[in-house]
């Protein structure tokens, strides 16, 4: 039995996380369940379900709100506040912590999981755009602590496995393009958020699919994969897939690549990430090629999609570039799907951050956080500037 603390779990990957664990009752045990105050009928039914002993809402308010809803229910005690999912992330028994936070706000409890000794399933991909050498710090020497969720890392690593690492000569992420895939830059200009949330192969939450339609998303992979394979970004390539069947691929020095496909379903990296290194029964259906008859790739446009660059740029950079980058896509991304900014806007608030960013080295958080607080600030002025102009 494995005890898990799933973060984030009233989000897309958190309640296909808990449909894995209600999958296997024997092999799972919930010891903590960490959410927002923004849905908490789910989490109060989470709570019932699987009667975690501890839940953390990140506010106060929430907290007590859940707790009137939960009522007579015993043996589980509520905390509330910013630091509730550390919190459970350090002081909680769990064998397994599964971060999947949203946005940079994940990389404290995922620092806390591995200084406490747990696995750490990261599907909270900021965790290693903003703070990849702190937490590579933390399991080096034991790499198989940190088990990536995100499908192409997952991916990644099943091609990866037992291979040696002198014989790598690159991987190849896959993008599926997202939905406007076939759209120019110019079109791109007028999309609206109604559009850009319409995915076409994934299900997931707003964030990440609007990281999805501007390909950021795939940007943010390719830092992961420098982080997570120790990988130099010329040893990382994107190439787009709309069918989305093939996850990752890596390719070895005597021409030989080794791909990963499944049916685009997050259930099954999750599922591989709490598991590990077993692979469970019951997983997601079988591909049927002969119905799926073709799968196809091609370049990407980089023009219209200048996000991949940007992340390429900041990852290349370094120190704390990629932290910039994140933070001012996650404002900007806020302030497109609150209909404020454009959506090629969001590119090129990203632009103007990372162009004034004074950069410093990564020695702790707190030079992160400070990178962090001056990117949202800046790019809040520059969202404000745009919608004067
Ligand atoms: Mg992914």
């Amino acid at each position: 039995m494995r005890t898990i603390v799933i973060l984030g779990s009233t989000g897309s990957i958190g309640t296909q996380a808990l449909e894995v664990v209600r999958q296997h009752p024997d092999r799972f045990k919930v010891v903590g369940l960490a959410a927002g105050a923004h849905r908490l009928e789910l989490l109060a039914g989470q709570v019932r379900e699987f009667m975690p002993p501890v839940v953390a809402v990140a506010e106060e308010q929430g907290a007590e709100d859940l707790a009137k809803r939960l009522g007579p229910v015993r043996g589980v005690d509520v905390i509330g506040g910013a630091d509730g999912a550390e919190r459970l992330a350090r002081e909680s028994e769990a064998d397994i912590v599964l971060n999947a936070m949203v946005g940079a706000v994940g990389l404290a409890p995922s620092l806390a999981a591995l200084q406490t000794g747990k696995l750490l399933a990261l599907a909270n991909k900021e965790s290693l755009i903003v703070g990849g050498e702190l937490i590579m710090d933390l399991v080096k020497g034991d790499p198989d602590r940190l088990i990536p969720v995100d499908s192409e890392h997952s991916a990644l690593a099943q091609c990866l496995h037992g291979e040696r690492r002198d014989d790598l000569r690159r991987v190849i992420v896959t993008a599926s393009g997202g939905p406007f895939r076939e759209w120019s830059r110019d079109e791109l200009s007028k999309a609206s958020v109604k559009e850009a949330l319409a995915h076409p192969t994934w299900n997931m939450g707003p964030k990440i699919t609007i990281d999805s339609a501007t390909l950021m998303n795939k940007g943010l992979e390719v830092i992961e994969a420098h982080y997570l394979f120790d990988l130099d970004y010329k040893q990382i390539d994107v190439v787009l897939h709309p069918e989305s069947i093939i996850h990752g691929i890596a390719e070895f020095k005597d021409g030989s690549m080794i791909a990963q496909m499944a049916t685009p379903d997050m259930r099954l990296p999750i599922q591989l990430a709490l598991g590990f290194p077993d692979r469970l029964p019951k997983g997601i259906g079988p591909l049927d090629l002969a119905t799926l008859g073709r799968l196809t790739f091609r370049e990407l446009n980089r023009e219209a999609f200048p996000a991949v660059d940007l992340a390429y740029r900041a990852g290349r950079l370094g120190q704390t570039y990629p932290a910039a980058l994140n933070a001012s896509n996650e404002v900007a991304v806020h302030a497109f799907l609150g209909e404020r900014i454009g959506f090629t806007a969001i590119a090129e608030v990203v632009a103007a951050v990372l162009d004034e960013h004074e950069p410093a080295d990564v020695v702790s958080v707190v030079a992160l956080d400070r990178a962090d607080a001056w990117s949202r600030k800046r790019a809040g002025e520059i969202i404000d500037s745009l919608r004067v102009a």
